[in-house]
């Protein structure tokens, strides 16, 4: 294609753009850390992987998609915070909104794993983004092809865990593996809370689908904010050095929460959530289609129905509408914001082409400026 290599450039400076917005701590009370690690996190990725984070995702996911003729994607996502011992908001929101772009955009089947407690609220939640609500994908037909989703447990046990990730990954054989805000163990199979709390027991062995995949030649996207999440093994020494509790958690294992599980692509976002947002914008972007990126309104309604079905904010423990301590309103301003750019750059400006065409002539403006001038003189 003729302009194969413009719709690349294109596609690099929106990421660019869109990369450095969804990686903005704008939530800085945490007493976590004297500095917010999500600066210092992105900055490792961003020179790791060389290139705007957001563009290496969607590329990746692009590929994985076309390549393979699959029609379905497996998204990774819930996790138990203590000492609410409740599921956040983080996670299944940017969940739920992905998996409706991606639908929308390749008719991909979404498959969502989450901690079995969980299911039941994570299935009402994708029927609150527009989907359908199917249980076991073994028992998948044809009328389910369209607008449909499944929400399948994982187990909490380890010794379970490879199988059933092996049996999942064959029978859904998905385009790629996208893990949003999930708990990861660290080098030493303990899974972290970002303050270094153990919460092995509560957690899905989710990790095991990323290996499984990777067996596959499956692409893999590890989507956090703090460095104890799935794929953050792609930078686990810089994690180390910058989370407070990245080396050492406290807990008896003192193996530190960094992540051990590095993925292909890695998106390190202000809160997970946004970096979802973030891959729906270069989905919407590349589509030409504004219909692609959900609006704030639809982030406010899913963090508000997240929160009816129990998904808390962890700063609170209280199930309301706010993502790690951002209210809804504020989440649904920065969608807008991704709405915008994406929108500036797919709608020709009426206002920018008569501009350019105004100030074309140059003498013409020059004796304009001279006139203006002599008058004020
Ligand atoms: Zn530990």
């Amino acid at each position: 294609m003729a302009h194969s290599s413009e719709r690349k450039n294109d596609l690099m400076n929106i990421a660019e753009i869109v990369d450095r917005l969804i990686s903005v701590p704008i939530f800085f009370g945490s007493s976590l850390a004297a500095r917010p690690v999500v600066l210092d996190l992105h900055a490792a990725a961003r020179s790791k992987i060389g290139k705007p984070l957001v563009f290496d995702a969607f590329e990746r996911l692009r590929n994985g998609i076309e390549n393979s003729g699959s029609d379905s994607v497996l998204i990774l996502t819930g996790f138990v915070v203590p000492p609410w011992l409740k599921a956040e908001t983080d996670g299944p929101v940017g969940s739920a909104s992905l998996a409706r772009s991606l639908n929308l955009a390749w008719n991909l089947t979404p498959v969502i794993v989450t901690e079995p407690t969980w299911v039941s609220s994570m299935g009402e939640l994708m029927k609150y983004s527009g989907f359908g609500l199917r249980r076991d994908y073994s028992k998948k037909k044809g009328k389910d092809e369209y607008r449909n989703a499944f929400v399948e447990p994982f187990t909490l046990e380890m010794e379970k865990a490879k199988k059933q990730a092996d049996t999942l990954i064959s029978r859904v054989s998905p385009a790629a593996v996208i893990s949003i805000e999930k708990a990861s163990p660290n080098s030493k199979g303990v899974y972290h809370s970002g303050v270094g709390v153990d919460i092995s027991p509560l957690s899905a062995k989710a990790d095991t689908l990323i290996d499984a995949a990777k067996e596959n030649g499956i692409p893999t996207i590890g989507i956090g904010d703090a460095g104890n999440e799935i794929g953050m093994g792609c930078i686990e020494k810089q994690v180390r050095e910058i989370l407070p509790t990245g080396n050492d958690c406290g807990c008896p294992c003192h193996g530190g929460v960094a992540s051990s599980v590095s993925t292909d692509s890695l998106i390190v976002a202000g809160t997970s959530n946004w970096g979802a947002s973030a891959l729906e914008s270069l989905i919407s972007f590349h589509f030409k289609s504004s219909e692609l990126l959900h609006d704030g309104k639809m982030e406010e309604f899913l963090i508000a129905k997240s929160a009816e079905l129990g998904y808390i904010n962890p700063a609170s423990g209280l199930a309301e509408a706010g993502v790690d301590a951002i209210p809804a309103d504020i989440h649904g301003s920065l969608v807008n914001i991704l709405n915008f750019i994406v929108k500036s750059r797919c709608v020709p400006s009426y206002y920018l082409k008569k501009y350019v065409e105004f100030t074309r002539d140059k003498e013409r403006l020059a004796r304009l400026i001279q006139e203006e001038s002599k008058d004020r003189a």
